[in-house]
């Protein structure tokens, strides 16, 4: 048995690699169980062109076993197994990766579902054990190897006897330390939701042995533990399936089983893209609003997966902040990873991904909007406001994308109604988009002005909502009609008589309302005779751009 050692650079690269690569350790079972898909996958492509391999999916798995007493944990697989050869070459030379060599010989044909290409994932094993040994037998032949390594010092292989062609790895687990805990790698339930997490999507069986209490049968209370083998992984991602043989509660069970949301969806999208960017993804609109949706701690993003393996947890980048209540996945094998396959190293491919995404949901929601009144309703009660925080944001770049979707309420309708409804509405005379703010719909309704705009027959849409009259400054017109103030001095609707009648009256009380401008100074700035009035004696008018009520706003908020 002879040892050989790791060249000084490969040292310096393990450790580093070990300590800073990767964002959490429990990724060392994403990368391993990884490789066991990769070969098993290799045999899969293998046998595609080589008559003497048949490739029957029932006999192929990856099992992980952990041992509390031993404090190891294994990982095997009925994989392509290595042979001296490749365990010096892959396992010996760091960033050597055979997978990647497989994609580049199999080019032509389609090798592109496996997932490693750095080779680095291996080593990320050193991060939770002491030492590592690789017991693999080769696919054609009658040898097997034990290669062993306790990290930065190298390794040894020696012959040795296994029965079936595949790889067993084994980890003996680091002792726990004052502020690391690795006991939770040799537990069952925390073991099972690495796996679940991570690699839910690999598309081969991953088994456990597993403990179940389950009722004594014909009892009524007492319990059994019953030992068995267990899958833990979905296999198939739902993304994968065909849509048509998909029915809406597989959709809903996924969304729950996703934990997205504890509603019901009210809408899912399913999107197959083979363009330039290949990519799969579902995404759903859900009914009620988070409970930290309108706060700073909300995290907006969409699961990332690379070929069914989970990259990111929330990919912010995915989803422009206006639709940020969207829930879902992309998936992806277009992506360019980075070494830890835990971000993207560029992001050509995923801004390609984001917009689409963003032009599916806006036209999803148009269709919702015109074709379910009633669901829209419900999605607008929770995620309205974030859509006109969209249009205010950014300096109204996104205007064009969501004007259409914004609903308000109308004094005509009494209900929500589109800015589409309320111009195609309008009589001819009409020139502008008529809107009041106020706290609530009683109290615009008895707004003095309210009652000459409406009157006129003109319709008033009611602004209840902070970000209303805000995002509606930014729209500045909708299909080239202005939006105007109902409290704003010009209405638009004075006709030349009234006036002049209204000057001549102003002439004539010059010095009583001179006397009453004195006793207000420093509260209004003007006077003046008003002919808007009817059944109200008198009325407040904002003078500049702003309404009197987004002044009250813009005075609460903080400087
Ligand atoms: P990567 O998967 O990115 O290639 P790794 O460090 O994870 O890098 O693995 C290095 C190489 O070791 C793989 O490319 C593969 O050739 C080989 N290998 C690792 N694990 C196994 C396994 N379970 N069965 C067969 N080959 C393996
Ligand atoms: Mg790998």
């Amino acid at each position: 048995m002879e040892k050989k050692q790791f060249q000084a650079e490969s040292k310096r690269l393990l450790e580093m690699m070990i300590n800073s690569i990767y964002s959490q350790k429990e990724i060392f079972l994403r990368e391993l169980i990884s490789n066991s898909s990769d070969a098993i996958d290799k045999i899969y492509y293998r046998a595609l062109t080589d008559d003497t391999l048949t490739f029957n999916k029932e006999g192929y798995y990856i099992k992980v076993t952990a041992d509390k007493e031993s404090r190891t944990l294994k990982i095997s697989d009925t994989g392509i197994g290595m042979t001296k050869e490749e365990l010096e070459n892959n396992l010996g030379i760091i960033a050597k990766s055979g997978s990647l060599a497989f994609k580049t010989e199999n080019e032509s044909k389609d090798g592109h579902d496996i997932i490693g290409q750095f080779g680095v994932g291996f080593y990320s094993a050193f991060m939770v054990a002491d030492t590592v040994t690789v017991l693999t037998k080769p696919i054609g032949s009658e040898e097997a190897y034990l290669w062993k390594s306790d990290g930065a010092d190298g390794y040894t292989i020696e012959t040795a006897e296994k029965d079936s062609v595949g790889t067993e790895i084994v980890l003996t687990i680091k002792e726990n330390t004052e502020d690391e805990s690795y006991d939770e790698y040799l537990d069952e339930f925390r073991l099972k939701s690495i796996i679940k997490k991570y690699s839910d999507f690999i598309r081969y069986p991953i088994k456990m042995d597993s403990t179940e209490s389950k009722l004594k049968e014909g009892s009524e209370d007492e319990y059994e533990e019953i030992f068995g083998e267990q899958i833990v992984n979905s296999m198939v991602p739902i993304w994968r399936k065909n849509k048509a043989e998909l029915t809406n509660e597989d959709y809903e069970n996924f969304y729950a089983e996703k934990r997205y949301g504890f509603d019901k969806p009210l809408k899912h999208v399913h999107i197959s893209v083979d363009g330039a960017v290949r990519y799969n993804a579902i995404l759903f609109i859900p009914e009620q609003t988070p409970y930290d949706y309108y706060s700073k701690e909300f995290e907006k993003g969409l699961e990332l997966y690379s070929n069914g393996v989970l990259i990111m947890e929330k990919c912010s980048d995915l989803l422009p902040d206006y639709f940020s209540f969207v829930k879902g996945m992309v998936d992806s094998e277009d992506l360019s990873l980075n070494i830890s396959r835990e971000m993207l190293q560029h992001d050509r491919q995923l801004k390609l991904i984001a917009k689409n995404i963003k032009n599916k949901i806006k036209s999803q929601l148009q269709s919702m909007l015109k074709e379910d009144r009633e669901k829209y309703e419900k999605f607008y009660a929770s995620f309205g406001r974030q859509l006109k925080y969209g249009v205010y944001s950014d300096f109204g770049a996104n205007k064009e994308d969501l004007q259409d979707l914004l609903m308000f309420h109308s004094s005509k309708e009494k209900k929500l109604v589109r800015l589409a409804d309320y111009v195609s509405r309008m009589p001819e005379d009409q020139k502008y988009i008529y809107y009041a703010s106020g706290e609530n719909h009683e109290r615009i309704e008895k707004l003095p002005q309210a009652e000459l705009v409406a009157d006129k027959g003109y319709e008033i849409l009611y602004f209840t909502d902070e970000v209303d009259e805000f995002a509606i400054r930014m729209l500045m017109s909708y299909k080239e009609k202005e939006f105007k103030s109902i409290s704003s001095g010009d209405l638009g609707i004075e006709d030349a008589e009234s006036e002049k009648e209204a000057q001549t009256e102003d002439a004539e009380n010059k010095e009583l309302f001179g006397r009453m401008k004195e006793l207000l100074a420093g509260k209004v700035k003007d006077v003046r005779v008003s002919k808007r009035l009817k059944s109200h004696p008198v009325c407040l008018t904002a003078d500049g751009e702003i309404s009197i009520e987004m002044e009250k706003i813009l005075k609460a908020m903080p400087d």
